[in-house]
């Protein structure tokens, strides 16, 4: 065999485990991407148009039927972001929402079910670059799971939608008035000792895509 040869079987023999784990590596991309796109057929299944404000008074959790599935959905959303915050729990990036600088009178809905989850009320500017408030809009709306990392992840209490994290770096007690601490609903994530002025409330870091603002 000539020199040439030798050197063109070399290169086949260097190339075909390349070629098996290319071929292998395309297959597993391909399973992923299926997979992924079953998830997000799913989550579109789930929702609905992303204009409809009705609010969903239907308590159906994912363990129901298809058909009684189809009735929750009217209140859901198709708008991609708000999915992945929502459903997924991706975090929208710092700055970029609206609400972030939102500053009219008005509440604060569940951008998937409708229900008032905040109110301007109790919203401030944190500097965080998210829409941030040191109270929910009323008892029962939020609910709360520590994650892994120690943070404390919010949800809307009726539709499990992500909404972001809890802090307790909020506003300090002493910088509110009696009237507004006292509209504190009682079941608010307790951050720090309530009978010391100086010690601060919750700061509720929320991706604006998870809301939808609607004013007084
Ligand atoms: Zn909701």
């Amino acid at each position: 065999m000539n020199p040439k040869a030798v050197s063109h079987v070399a290169l086949l023999c260097l190339s075909l485990p390349a070629a098996a784990a290319f071929s292998t590596h395309r297959k597993i991309f391909a399973d992923a991407s299926a997979s992924s796109r079953r998830s997000i057929t799913k989550c579109q299944a789930s929702s609905n148009d992303e204009n409809n404000n009705d609010n969903n008074n239907n308590d159906n959790n994912n363990n129901e039927p298809a058909a009684a599935q189809t009735d929750q959905d009217k209140s859901g959303t198709n708008n991609p972001l708000r999915l992945a915050v929502l459903k997924l729990g991706l975090t929208e990036l710092k700055w970029t929402s609206p609400l972030n600088y939102e500053k009219r009178a008005g509440v604060y809905s569940c951008a998937n079910c409708g229900t008032v989850l905040f109110d301007s009320k109790g919203k401030y500017d944190s500097g965080s670059g998210w829409p941030s408030f040191w109270k929910t809009a009323d008892a029962d709306r939020v609910a709360y799971k520590k994650e892994w990392d120690g943070r404390m992840e919010c949800t809307c209490k009726k539709c499990k939608g992500h909404l972001g994290h809890a802090f307790p770096d909020g506003p300090r007690r002493i910088d509110l008035s009696e009237e507004l601490l006292e509209a504190v609903p009682a079941d608010d994530l307790n951050t720090s000792d309530p009978k010391n002025v100086y010690t601060r409330l919750p700061r509720y870091c929320v991706n604006g895509a998870s809301l939808k603002f609607q004013e007084r």
